[in-house]
């Protein structure tokens, strides 16, 4: 397909499609798969949001929308901040997007040029990468294992910053790891950002919710980085909003009306009805949010206590998020029916084939020596699931 762009044909094609197609493959000959690689909540979303967006089309809020979002909904945007992050943005400072990773995509194509390197701490989420190389600049990857939490280092940090660098991408609480950066971790890495006034940062904050420890606590709170923090947040996770597709940023003035250009041009404001159920999940009340991460809190446990019982398995406990990112390096070379299984992806078919289990391999992540489990899912599969692991794990000699 050599009439493709070259933009395109550089493009890494997902990691996950050749390991779902197989999942589906082995679906429909019957077999049981339990699936540990979703990056979702499995709870519906909640009544009085599924209802405001009901209502969006009776009362034919139908027509396009302002590019950066309703005003009420930026409004209400500004008081989420000021009531969970005590931060305090202008309604101008606001835009509202088609899912958290348009926002990214907004603020990573505003801020990078030919040429800029982004810093990606590494477990990075996976569209991290492919949205810096399609707006030209260089990933420079910081590799953090599970000995560190996943978490870097202010060394690190400073180690890695060049001339060159113009942006520094942060995700915690994190996807695959889990991991969330605590207070004085961020101080550490804002005291090196301080002496390198030339870079931003973009705080992917979309499970800020799904926290177990701490309250968040976000890298913008800092007088430091007054001006060149971009927020990334979103309904998805913590409502269980996926499917709406509404994310946003929260952003210096200037860097708001780039991204709010840019989407002018690309897809305009995000649909109508789902602006008018994230302002009723935004200012309605959060027992519904509690309750899912109580139960994703339960499953942590249980899959954590599961997988420590696993010989072989190293593993963390993530402070957030719904994923477990245990280190299979142990695993790696050793061999099954005459096949070795050479890297974290052989090891993932390897599950999918013996154990019937799907996950994600590390590789997807940056991250060859791991695999990520997700817990969005019900007790009797994940304990189902453990037990199909450990078995499967104990036939590689
Ligand atoms: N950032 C991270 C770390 C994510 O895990 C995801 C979703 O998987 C997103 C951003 C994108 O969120 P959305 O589904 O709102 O586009």
């Amino acid at each position: 397909n050599n009439y493709l762009s070259n933009r395109l044909l550089r493009l890494a094609e997902s990691e996950t499609i050749a390991m779902s197609q197989r999942s589906r493959e082995l679906q429909s000959k019957g077999v049981d798969i339990i699936n540990l690689s979703v990056g979702e909540p499995d709870f519906p979303t909640p009544e009085h949001i599924k209802e405001a967006g009901k209502r969006a089309i009776d009362d034919n809020f139908t027509h396009y929308p302002p590019v950066p979002g309703i005003p009420e909904l930026r409004e209400a945007i500004v008081h989420k901040f000021k009531r969970d992050n005590n931060l305090e943005f202008q309604s101008s400072q606001i835009v509202v997007s088609t899912g958290g990773k348009q926002a990214l995509a907004n603020a990573i194509y505003s801020l990078v040029d030919v040429g800029d390197e982004v810093i990606v701490p590494a477990p990075y989420w996976v569209s991290y990468p492919a949205m810096v190389q399609l707006a030209g600049g260089t990933s420079v990857f910081i590799h953090a294992g599970i000995e560190q939490d996943f978490k870097i280092t202010p060394q690190q940090l400073e180690a890695a910053i060049s001339p060159k660098t113009k942006v520094l991408l942060l995700n915690s609480p994190c996807n695959p790891t889990g991991s969330v950066y605590s207070y004085e971790e961020l101080k550490g890495l804002v005291e090196v950002l301080d002496k390198h006034p030339g870079v931003f940062v973009i705080s992917d904050e979309i499970y800020e919710y799904i926290n177990y420890e701490d309250k968040h606590f976000s890298i913008a709170s800092f007088d430091e980085l007054k001006d060149r923090v971009v927020i990334v947040n979103g309904v998805s996770k913590g409502y269980a909003m996926t499917g709406w597709r509404l994310g946003y940023v929260a952003a210096p003035k200037d860097i708001a009306k780039a991204c709010s250009r840019l989407q002018g041009q690309y897809t305009s404001g995000t649909s109508t009805i789902s602006q008018l159920a994230a302002l009723a999940a935004i200012n309605g009340p959060l027992d519904e949010t509690y309750k899912m991460v109580e139960a994703f809190r339960r499953r942590r446990d249980l899959v954590l206590k599961l997988a420590m019982d696993i010989p072989g398995l190293k593993v963390n406990k993530p402070a957030g998020a719904f994923y477990l990112f245990p280190n299979v390096g142990a695993f790696l070379g050793k061999n099954f029916r005459g096949k070795t299984i050479r890297d974290s992806r052989d090891l993932s078919f390897f599950l999918l084939e013996e154990a019937h289990v799907a996950t994600v391999s590390g590789t997807a992540f940056g991250s060859d020596n791991c695999i990520r489990f997700s817990y969005a899912s019900d007790d009797d599969s994940l304990v189902e699931a453990m037990k199909r692991i450990k078995e499967g794990l104990s036939l590689l000699k």
